[in-house]
């Protein structure tokens, strides 16, 4: 008879050394980093009731900047280490950067994000009356559902630039007491045939119609056009302005809403807007906060990323390419060298599980609220189409750097096989030939008026990009 050993396996010792750790990330983090995700959520929600636009967005940034001791940048001035700058490019997207003690040599850090959200945009001729009601024909911006832009309150938000040049900054519906606007939509009562038609016809682009006004020019008894001329004169005396003015005009509707807790523990934050604000700003705090780095970190906020990062103000245009160069030529270095020794983490949202929808993810390979930063090697759809799929080698850089410094994280991407997908500005950047990898914060209801965060992993966020700037 064999004898008996005393070696039996101890199965929890050796899962714990060789199978991932599936901890819940609130288990694993402390009752001090929860205090700090909280009061980092504060500020956050601060934010997302100043600047709902890239514009007000980008204004939010100079104004801190600035106050963090910022200046405008000088192409062609050589920075020491320590120094701070910024480039505004008209706008609506912008480049902060820190010198670091190497300067560009060794390449550049950069966390890019983009502050353009999904909203609706006047058309060029976009005020009518109809049915005594005065109107605004709207052009959708981005990848929204349309119904659900119905029926919710609205502010307006943009810029109007007059003939003669002068621009005139819009902003209604935000301030306590200020009007707000709506999309109607039918009452159930009559709407038997569009509820019998699918989601994506039910409401058609054409009917994204902006309610402005209700009443007819008062002191007029008899005339043509009323109720449009009553909203027009209201915008003459307040902003001086006349029906073609708005044709040299970007005005959007956005939400009304602010940003507000959700849940009885507070544990997340509901919003217009997440996508991408939730890393613009851990993105904008981390260049903030960070103190003389070792190479010089780049914060970029970039705008038109939700139709395809086009024109000037987007990441497919050179911006941050001509700013990295100038950085570069101003040390005495080639750009393109200095491009091909940087890295970037392409901060964008990602899609977070949800068990409503649970047949369109992967729970295995799906980032989850509160699980931290998510990670993700690869976006795009298909057979990983449109990705930038960073490599093993910058994978296994970024997760020993997040292990390090104890940002809680985690590895997802976004759905099912062949689900559908998403991508972001980390392909407009890996064609300098710079390591890009996605980062950020899973998001609910992703593109919707109102998505949801958690503070955990916004915070997270943070503390990645912060530790990202200050490795060696
Ligand atoms: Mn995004
Ligand atoms: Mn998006």
């Amino acid at each position: 008879m064999p004898k008996k050993t005393n070696d039996k396996v101890d199965v929890k010792a050796l899962s714990k050394q060789l199978l991932n750790d599936r901890t819940h990330g609130a288990q694993k983090t402390s009752a001090r980093e929860m205090t700090r995700a909280s009061k980092f959520a504060e500020g956050y929600k601060d934010f997302l009731n100043q600047a709902k636009t890239e514009r007000e967005s980008v204004a939010y940034a100079v104004r801190a900047a600035e106050e963090a001791g910022f200046v405008p940048f000088q192409p062609g001035h050589r920075y020491a280490a320590g120094e701070k700058v910024y480039y505004n490019n008209r706008g609506k997207s912008i480049c902060l950067a820190v010198i670091g003690k190497q300067g560009a040599s060794q390449g550049v850090r950069i966390a890019a994000a983009h502050v353009d959200n999904p909203r609706v945009d006047l058309k060029p001729i976009p005020l009518y009356e109809a049915g005594e009601l005065a109107l605004l024909k709207t052009h959708y911006y981005g990848g929204i559902k349309k119904y659900q832009w119905t029926a919710i309150p609205l502010s307006m938000h943009g810029t109007i630039v007059k003939r003669d040049g002068s621009e005139i900054t819009v902003c209604v519906g935000e301030k306590e007491g200020d009007p707000q606007f709506t999309i109607t939509d039918i009452l159930p009562h009559l709407g038997r045939d569009q509820m019998q038609k699918t989601l994506g016809q039910a409401f058609t682009g054409e009917d994204l119609n902006i309610l402005a006004g209700s009443l007819p020019l008062p002191g007029a008894e008899s005339g043509d056009q009323l109720f449009k001329l009553n909203v027009m004169k209201i915008l003459n005396d307040q902003y001086g302005v006349v029906e073609s003015d708005l044709i040299s005009a970007e005005i959007s509707f956005t939400p009304a809403f602010k940003a507000v807790d959700i849940g009885f523990d507070r544990s997340m934050i509901g919003a217009y807007g997440h996508d991408d604000r939730v890393c613009a700003y851990p993105a904008l705090e981390a260049i903030l906060q960070c103190k003389t780095p070792e190479h010089t970190v780049v914060t970029c906020f970039a705008d038109k990323e939700e139709i395809g990062s086009v024109g000037n103000t987007g990441l497919a245009s050179e911006f941050l390419n001509y700013f990295v160069a100038d950085l570069a030529q101003a040390e005495g270095l080639e750009p393109r060298r200095v491009w091909s020794l940087s890295s970037c983490l392409s901060a964008d949202v990602t899609a977070a599980y949800d068990p409503t929808f649970a047949h369109a993810y992967e729970p295995k390979n799906s980032c989850y609220l509160n699980r931290g930063v998510g990670v993700m090697k690869y976006t795009g759809h298909g057979g990983k189409s449109g990705s930038n799929d960073a490599s093993a080698e910058f994978v296994a850089w970024v997760r020993q750097l997040f292990d390090s410094e104890d940002v809680l994280w985690q590895i997802g991407e976004i759905g099912k096989v062949d689900q559908g997908g998403g991508g972001t500005v980390a392909l407009d950047i890996s064609r300098l030939n710079a390591d890009v990898i996605d980062i950020g914060v899973p998001v609910l209801s992703m593109h919707a008026p109102f998505e949801v965060v958690s503070k955990l992993d916004l915070y997270m966020t943070y503390k990645a990009i912060r530790a990202y700037y200050e490795a060696e």
